[in-house]
């Protein structure tokens, strides 16, 4: 991929017991804690087999962004961190495809958008006056955001120009240092886009914007506001790469957003806009945007259409959620429009999409006990509703042949159900952890299933 072989005569891995990082990279040598590398095929479950993947990948793409490269400062560490867990994802989606692990990803981006949102989080790239002062930016923001606004400007520049422009970097700072800036003129240099005033906005500054969407006769109007879990607003500003998908996938727009406010021309092939047609908009296309969308009324129901019957992305199903969920914590959106949406993904078998309903629900249900104790135990009946389908028809026994994402998705929603209160569930958990307890070796309770 970087057209840059490994230079070393050979590489180890070792598993050390009590190794207190999760894993490092040595030159050469990565040291892993004994779970991240050692995988057993009797014992070990798929999700711990995925993570060993991913974890020896991360590694392995420090020999590169690291090691052959290192950053010239901490402030930078960034350019470590995120690219390894960008090409880990690389990586182990070109090994195991069957995985969808870009589709997975999303949980990284989630989880950084999540911490991102505080106002106390902070900048990629941060300042650093003392190496002891180090350790706090081993963070969300330096892997989880390092790696979503590198997806992001690979799907702004284009995969393939992207790759040889990384290339490119590899060769001019191999067995060097290099900084944040370097890596922005050799993809500017290489690609003719404005990388640094692009990219600049999004690691020099904490935070990010929500985009508000609102449709005005044959224009979208979009703004951007900084978006900030508590309800309040910040005063950042972007350039945003606003891509949008309208009436079908291969209709896809994109554009910068560099100001406050821009429009979108919609054509007709957007779809008819009468009440009962197709019109639907998304923007943020497969989620590579590191930003939040709030639609006005009429995209919002289009959008809720649109995901009923069946016309959205697996990761256009997981943003669309995740952002509606976090502009109802916000306040800028109500809990009824949340759980309205909950039910269009009602028979929703995806791993990756119920695992991302799944914190959605768990959440609703502890926010409803506190705000609407009368009305909780309706609510936790729909989020049941919602799992449940998936979940009877996985059933408790693994079958031969299902694919690692069944494996994984079984124990997620069996858990999920438990949680929620699912009588029957619970009991059929009772039972088997019985005999689990007087047999360890019985079939009833394999390794996914241990919780
Ligand atoms: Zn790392």
């Amino acid at each position: 991929y970087f057209d840059t072989p490994f230079p070393l005569p050979k590489l180890d891995m070792v598993a050390i017991p009590d190794f207190a990082a999760g894993a490092m990279e040595n030159y050469g040598l990565v040291t892993y804690r004994e779970v991240a590398l050692l995988f057993d095929d009797k014992s070990s479950s798929a999700s711990s087999r995925q993570s060993v993947a991913i974890t020896v990948a991360h590694e392995l793409a420090h020999q590169w962004f690291g090691n052959l490269v290192t950053m010239e400062w901490w402030t930078h560490l960034w350019l470590n961190e995120g690219f390894a867990t960008w090409v880990s994802h690389l990586a182990v989606d070109s090994f195991f495809p069957q995985w969808n692990i870009w589709t997975q990803f999303l949980d990284s981006t989630t989880t950084a958008l999540r911490l991102d949102s505080l106002e106390a989080s902070h900048p990629i790239e941060v300042e650093i006056h003392h190496a002891s002062e180090v350790d706090q930016i081993f963070d969300a923001i330096s892997y989880d955001k390092g790696a979503s606004v590198i997806r992001m400007l690979q799907s702004y520049l284009g995969a393939e120009r992207f790759q040889k422009a990384m290339a490119s970097y590899m060769k001019k700072y191999a067995f060097s240092n290099a900084k944040t800036e370097d890596l922005w003129a050799v993809l500017e240099k290489e690609t003719g886009e404005p990388v640094k005033d692009l990219m600049t906005t999004w690691t020099k500054q904490k935070g990010y914007p929500v985009i508000n969407a609102k449709i005005k006769g044959d224009d979208i109007e979009i703004e951007q506001a900084q978006f900030l879990l508590d309800g309040s607003s910040g005063s950042g500003m972007w350039i945003v790469p606003i891509t949008s998908g309208c009436g079908a996938y291969d209709t896809q727009k994109k554009f910068l957003l560099k100001l406050k406010r821009d429009k979108m021309v919609i054509g007709s092939q957007c779809g008819d806009r009468k009440k009962g047609g197709n019109f639907w908009t998304k923007l943020n296309i497969n989620g590579t945007g590191f930003y939040r969308v709030k639609y006005d009324d009429e995209l919002a129901a289009a959008l809720q259409n649109a995901l009923e019957t069946k016309k959205l992305s697996l990761m256009d199903k997981i943003g669309t959620v995740d952002d509606l969920y976090a502009l109802s914590i916000a306040r800028q959106q109500t809990f009824a429009s949340l759980l309205r949406l909950l039910y269009g993904y009602r028979g929703e078998a995806d791993y990756s999409v119920l695992s991302h309903i799944n914190t959605v629900t768990t959440s609703i249900a502890k926010v409803s006990a506190d705000a609407t104790p009368a009305l909780a135990g309706d609510i936790k009946q729909l989020l049941i509703k919602i799992l449940l389908s998936p979940a009877e028809k996985l059933g408790w026994d693994p079958k031969k042949g299902e694919s690692h994402l069944d494996v994984m998705l079984r124990p997620l929603l069996l858990t999920a159900l438990v949680q929620l209160g699912h009588g029957k569930t619970i009991n059929e958990g009772v039972r088997r952890f019985n005999i689990f307890t007087r047999d360890r070796g019985t079939s009833l309770l394999p390794p996914d299933t241990r919780k």
